[in-house]
C-alpha cells in the first residue's frame, strides 16, 4: 500500500486526488438522490420586523438519504451547480415549492398575503427554459403567482445580462418578485442593480454585526437599507438570531427579517402547524 502511495504522489497531484475521488462519489449519489428524488424542502419564516408577523417563507432544499441522514445544501449544491445537476434539482424544488403552497391552501391553512421564496441558480437561467418551467409549475397547481417569489444571487448580474434580465422581466410581467440574495457579497454594480426588475434586496447575514453597540458596522447596514428603499425595494436581514439584533434593524427601518430568533428552517410538518397557529390566532 506504501508503494501505491508513492506512485501515486508521482502520478497525481497529491492534493487533488482524493478530493477527485471524493468529488466524483459524491456526484454519483447525487445522481442516484435524484432519480430516487430524495429531496426535501424545510420552510424558514420571513417576518415583518414592525408588526412581528410572518409574511412568507423561504424555501430551504435539503436531501434526505435513505438512512434519514439530512444532508444541507452546502454539502451538494457547489457541486451540483458545477455538474449542471442543479437544473434538475431546481426544476424539483420549483414544482414542490407550488405543490406545497397549494395544499396548505387546499386545507385553508394559506393566507392570501403570504409567499414562499424559492432559490434560483444561475445555472437555471442559461438552460432554456426557466420561465416556462415556473408557469408551468404554477399552473400545474392552479396557483398565483404572487404567491411564489424568486431569489437569485448577485453573480447572476454578472452573465449574460441580455438574457437574464429578459426572462426576470418575464417573470415580473407573470407576476412573480424578485428577490437578490445574499446582497453585498458579490459584485454587482449599483447601475446594474437599477436594470434588474428586483423588489426585494436580502441583506447578507456576514453583514448583521453580533452586538448592537458596534455603531460603526451598524452604519454599513443602515446605507444597504437605505440604498433599497431608495431603489424602491424591501429589505429583508438575513441571519438575525438576537432580539438586540431585531431591535436595531427595526430602528434602521428595515422591513423584514429572518434567522434562528424567529425560528430555523422548518420541516413540511412543523411549518404546517405553523400556519395553523397563525390562522387560529
Ligand atoms: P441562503 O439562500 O443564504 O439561505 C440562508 C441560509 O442561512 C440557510 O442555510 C439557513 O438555514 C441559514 N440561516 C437562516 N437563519 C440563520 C441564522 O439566524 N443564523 C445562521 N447562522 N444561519 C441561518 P441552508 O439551508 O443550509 O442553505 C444554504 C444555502 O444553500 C442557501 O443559502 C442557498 O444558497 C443554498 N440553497 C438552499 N436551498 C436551495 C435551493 O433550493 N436551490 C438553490 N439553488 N440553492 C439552495
Ligand atoms: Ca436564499
Ligand atoms: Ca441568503
Ligand atoms: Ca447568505
Amino acid at each position: 500500500a506504501k508503494r501505491r502511495g508513492k506512485n501515486h504522489h508521482q502520478l497525481f497531484d497529491s492534493t487533488m486526488r482524493p478530493v477527485d475521488e471524493c468529488q466524483f462519489q459524491l456526484e454519483m449519489d447525487l445522481r442516484r438522490a435524484i432519480d430516487r428524488q430524495e429531496f426535501c424542502l424545510y420552510y424558514q419564516p420571513i417576518v415583518c420586523l414592525h408588526r412581528g408577523t410572518i409574511t412568507g417563507f423561504e424555501s430551504l432544499v435539503r436531501w434526505k438519504t435513505e438512512g434519514d441522514r439530512v444532508i444541507s445544501p452546502g454539502k451538494f449544491i457547489p457541486l451540483a451547480e458545477v455538474t449542471g445537476l442543479i437544473v434538475t434539482i431546481g426544476e424539483w424544488v420549483i414544482d414542490e415549492a407550488c405543490r406545497q403552497i397549494k395544499e396548505w391552501q387546499t386545507d385553508g391553512l394559506w393566507l392570501d398575503s403570504l409567499y414562499v421564496n424559492v432559490n434560483v441558480a444561475g445555472r437555471q437561467f442559461s438552460q432554456a427554459g426557466l420561465v416556462d418551467i415556473i408557469i408551468q409549475s404554477l399552473q400545474r397547481h392552479h396557483l398565483a403567482p404572487s404567491y411564489f417569489q424568486v431569489e437569485i444571487t448577485e453573480g447572476l448580474m454578472m452573465e449574460n445580462l441580455d438574457s437574464v434580465v429578459r426572462q426576470l422581466c418575464q417573470l415580473q410581467e407573470l407576476g412573480v418578485n424578485l428577490c437578490i440574495d445574499d446582497f453585498g457579497t458579490g459584485h454587482s454594480s449599483l447601475s446594474r442593480l437599477q436594470l434588474f426588475p428586483i423588489d426585494t434586496l436580502k441583506i447578507d447575514r456576514s453583514f448583521i454585526p453580533l452586538h448592537s453597540q458596534v455603531e460603526k458596522d451598524w452604519e454599513l447596514v443602515k446605507s444597504i437599507v437605505n440604498l433599497g428603499h431608495s431603489l424602491s425595494m424591501r429589505v429583508v436581514a438575513e441571519g438575525v438570531e438576537t432580539v438586540e439584533q431585531q431591535q436595531k434593524l427595526q430602528e434602521l427601518g428595515c422591513d423584514y427579517g429572518q434567522g434562528y430568533l424567529f425560528a430555523k428552517p422548518l420541516e413540511q410538518e412543523a411549518a404546517r402547524e405553523l400556519l395553523y397557529q397563525l390562522k387560529i390566532k
